[in-house]
């Protein structure tokens, strides 16, 4: 049982034996013993304020080996819980979840993000307590708020930077107007790392390697490594719509150069090669309702896409690469131009066990990893001492 667990470094209060029940496996005190080497009254005292807090409940009996059958305990993860916030440019969706990203409420609605912090944050609390009011959870169970934003944030302090799609919105303390109403730490990432984290969590947590594309206005891409988001040095990692498409058409783009990604395959690139089509939206329906120029111009996009991520291949080596954003509705068309020309241009052993998938959370990534990225702040070990002093 949890051999390796027995070489970690001990524990030093009951933040740190709660790490090792967020497994959710429900264990004993003498379990907990055996973990850690504490004494049992050490345990014991923590299994109490663990249990008094609510982070950990009594999970039944374990077998007996003669005698009365010890109590169990494990992660409850219906304790608290935490508001996770996806916020595009046009449309907004946020979720109560519990601590594992179950959804308790969920509201969805268009916003205008160009009105600037002040109205779509205070929209953003007005619609929290909303839904914890759905949920019927005091304000008091909230622990923390995960926020994606749809352009470049400075991660150690939630700010957003320059984000071209977001007027008004350079550098505002995100978490500042937040917290000071919801009294709760604020979590702030771009939408795409949080997509990616909220695919990765929810579909793929055994995947240490995986690559989320954002195919929509704009096209980014998440990238976990090691079981980790890599950001780089300024948050900038995996901004894959300015990268010049090899071979690709010299179409000027918004960011001032020619031929970038986002110019020849994003969904508004998509509509405007087609006569009956202006947004993405338009793109995917005609996709769906069988037009065969909509369908062949997607597939022509995702070659273009699958000519930069032969290179993303080959420096980052994912195991999973999922498509998610509004244009990888229009199905399989895409995934297949992505295919063609990644398993051809890569080598075989980058791409022996590569999966090319789509999006399996259904518009969900965003709150899902809005959520994990929440929760995984208030389950740490430190945070979990403060919460329970
Ligand atoms: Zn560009």
């Amino acid at each position: 049982m949890d051999e390796l667990l027995k070489f970690a470094p001990r524990p030093t209060g009951a933040g740190e034996m709660f790490q090792l029940l967020r497994d959710r496996q429900p264990r004993t005190r003498s379990d907990l013993a055996t973990l850690t080497g504490q004494a049992r009254s050490t345990i014991a005292a923590r299994v109490d304020l663990l249990l008094s807090s609510g982070f950990v409940a009594p999970a039944g009996e374990a077998t007996s080996t003669g005698g009365r059958p010890p109590a169990t305990f494990a992660f409850n993860p219906a304790a608290r819980v935490v508001l996770a916030v996806d916020l595009g440019a046009t449309h907004s969706r946020l979720a109560l979840t519990d601590l594992v990203g179950t959804v308790l409420a969920e509201h969805h609605e268009p916003v205008a993000i160009a009105e600037g912090p002040g109205p779509v944050l205070d929209r953003v609390v007005e619609l929290g307590l909303e839904l914890l009011s759905t949920a019927g959870r005091p304000l008091s169970d909230l622990v923390s708020v995960g926020v994606g934003l749809p352009g470049p944030v400075e991660h150690s302090t939630g700010r957003p930077i320059n984000p071209p799609i977001m007027p008004g919105w350079d550098d505002a303390d995100v978490p500042g107007l937040l917290s000071r109403k919801l009294r709760v730490p604020v979590l702030v990432d771009n939408d795409v790392n949080v997509m990616a984290l909220g695919e990765h969590t929810s579909q793929w947590p055994e995947v240490d390697h995986l690559l989320f594309v954002k195919v929509a206005t704009g096209i980014g891409a998440g990238i976990i490594s090691d079981g980790q988001i890599r950001r780089g040095a300024q948050g900038a990692a995996g901004d894959l719509g300015h990268i010049a498409v090899p071979g690709g058409l010299d179409l000027p783009c918004r960011c001032g150069n020619t031929g970038c990604l986002e110019a020849v395959a994003s969904g508004p690139a998509i509509a405007n090669a087609l006569a009956n089509a202006t947004t993405s939206a338009d793109v995917v329906a005609l996709v769906r309702a069988g037009d065969v120029d909509a369908s062949r111009e997607v597939r022509a996009a995702g070659r273009h896409i699958g000519e930069v991520l032969a290179a993303c291949v080959s420096m980052l080596n994912p195991s999973v690469i999922v498509i998610g954003g509004v244009v990888a509705e229009a199905g399989e068309h895409l995934l297949a131009g992505i295919r063609e020309v990644v398993y051809r241009r890569s080598l075989p052993l980058a791409t022996q066990h590569l999966r090319i998938v789509a999006s399996r959370t259904k518009g969900r990534a965003g709150v899902l990893g809005a959520s994990a990225m929440a929760s995984e702040h208030v389950l740490s070990a430190a945070a979990i001492d403060a919460l329970i002093s």
